[in-house]
């Protein structure tokens, strides 16, 4: 079968990861991922250097990505919907549980190798790229760092298996003020009862459990809001209709219904009136894997792109010999380095336990900035064939556009960066 943890059998126990420290710093605001023993001296690299285990990763993504869902790319676009075939491939490859710990049936690699997969997985569909992507580092994420051990031997073994996971935060009146959100949590003896909406939630039309922010204390603000886990089939759960999409149409956005939703106390995932501390640090994380996403995007759109320029003919020349297109060309396989180098960066900073906030922000508003131009840039470049969809490239094109939307639009990301900078000025 392929299976990641097969392939990782081959790798020396010296250069795979190490399980490190906790971060020095709140662990609500870091990422607290294992740290990855940088190189075999410890001494500093270029951020390129993968470690043998992440160099493997990458590889058994791409050629799954190649082997499994590329075939398949073109039919779940046109039907909206995932292949089953794609999601059991993604479990049973143990995709869908990187960073989840052997014991509890998941890989037991690191963060970095979960953006490696996040990358190469978009550089084929970035629909899947964030199915893979909330799944990892938004739900399994926060039940391996706040879940009860109870929590953790009930729901990591499904969640690595065979059951998708839901980050539901955003509702219709709360998008970026995420936290005026409205689903309340009344507390009725053991158990809570949950009212309220949620908008836009990724993954729900397949997802067997939510991870659900909820205000268990509305007199108390923002602070009242709490982090449930929700079953699937609990009663009063409802999904509604798709929304019709621009791009990442394979990917199932939902509203998600609660209409007297009853879980027991058990379900609370870490502690009451902290969700909005849990929310935010987590997805501080996670951003650095939608960053890796759009990195995926621009470097899948130009490896499909390029080719075409060096065969293509105008005026008896490749149209790659045109120094205005050369220019562009070097341009844009620039600005995609430079955006890997930021994506890499913060996704080291975060395993390490390092400050890594600032470029989480930078790595999630440029990489997205650049797969929007990127994509618009391969399209010019293909000329006519561009635009039809007999090329991927119309395809990346829409799917990229979220990327300066959702987990913090790009004036969040600046805002951040802002914040930061007058922060290290201020002194
Ligand atoms: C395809 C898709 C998938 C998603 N998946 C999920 C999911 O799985 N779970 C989930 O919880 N949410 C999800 N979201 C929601 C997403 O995170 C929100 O759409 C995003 O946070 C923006 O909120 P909004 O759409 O309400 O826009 P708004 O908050 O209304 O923003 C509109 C505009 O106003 C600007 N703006 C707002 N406030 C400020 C400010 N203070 N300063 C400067 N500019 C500001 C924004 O930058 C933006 O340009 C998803 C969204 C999409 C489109």
């Amino acid at each position: 079968m392929l299976n990641i943890r097969n392939i990782l059998k081959w790798v020396p126990n010296g250069i795979r990861h190490v399980k490190g420290a906790n971060s020095p710093h709140n662990i609500l605001l870091s990422c607290q991922r294992n740290t990855l023993s940088h190189t075999a001296t410890g001494s500093p690299t270029s951020l390129y250097f993968l470690t043998d285990e992440e160099r493997m990763m990458k590889e058994f993504v791409s050629r799954l990505a190649a082997e499994k869902i590329s075939p398949l790319v073109r039919k779940m676009e046109e039907e909206s919907k995932f292949d089953p075939r794609v999601t059991d491939t993604l479990f049973e490859s143990g995709l869908m549980g990187i960073e989840v710990e052997t014991e509890y049936g998941g890989s037991g690699l690191s963060f970095f190798t979960s953006i490696i997969a996040v990358e190469e997985i978009s550089k084929v569909d970035p629909a899947i790229g964030v199915c893979v992507h909330i799944h990892n580092t938004l739900v399994n994420a926060l039940i391996r760092a706040i879940g009860t051990p109870e929590q953790k031997k009930k729901y990591l073994p499904m969640l690595s298996k065979s059951v998708t996971g839901s980050f539901c935060l955003s509702e219709s009146e709360s998008g970026t003020d995420a936290f005026s959100l409205r689903t309340a949590a009344k507390k009725e003896g053991s158990d809570y009862i949950i009212n309220g909406s949620k908008m836009w939630i990724s993954n729900s039309d397949i997802a067997g459990l939510f991870i659900v922010m909820a205000n268990a204390n509305p007199s108390a603000g923002y602070k009242g809001i709490t982090c449930f886990i929700v079953e699937r089939n609990t009663p009063g759960l409802s999904i509604g209709k798709k929304e019709d999409k621009l791009g990442l149409r394979a990917s199932g956005t939902c509203m998600v219904q609660f209409d007297n939703v009853r879980v027991p106390e058990s379900n609370i995932l870490g502690e009451v009136g902290k969700g909005y501390k849990y929310a935010a640090g987590y997805l501080n994380g996670s951003r650095i894997g939608i960053g890796a996403q759009m990195i995926g995007i621009a470097q899948g759109c130009f490896d499909a792109t390029v080719p075409y320029t060096l065969e293509r003919k105008q005026f008896g020349k490749k149209i790659f010999s045109f120094q205005a297109m050369q220019h562009q060309i070097a341009r844009v396989a620039t600005e995609i380095e430079c955006a890997r180098l930021l994506v890499y960066n913060a996704a080291r900073l975060c395993e390490a336990g390092q400050p890594f906030i600032k470029q989480a922000s930078m790595a999630k508003y440029y990489a997205s900035e650049v797969a929007v131009t990127t994509t618009a840039k391969c399209i010019d470049w293909m000329g006519g064939v561009g635009f039809t969809k007999d090329f991927p490239q119309e395809k990346f094109y829409r799917d990229c556009k979220v990327g300066t939307i959702y987990e913090g639009t790009n004036n969040i990301q600046l805002n951040t960066i802002a914040k930061y900078i007058e922060q290290d000025y201020s002194a």
